[in-house]
């Protein structure tokens, strides 16, 4: 395995949580039940949502 290296340097807190939530957000799948704008709670190996108590297994 390769290492990877940033160029960038350590980005200021801000922006580190805007980019965590953002790739949350992109993530997260939406329920198919309750239609997009409602995301499914990602566990390790399977996606919940709060909602409907729809449950969606990994492949
Ligand atoms: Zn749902």
């Amino acid at each position: 395995m390769a290492k990877k290296k940033y160029k960038n340097k350590k980005p200021s807190q801000r922006w580190k949580k805007y980019r965590l939530e953002g790739l949350k957000l992109i993530k997260s799948p939406s329920c198919p039940k309750c239609g997009e704008g409602t995301f499914l709670a990602l566990n390790k190996d399977r996606a919940y949502c709060g909602r409907c108590h729809y449950v969606e297994y990994k492949k």
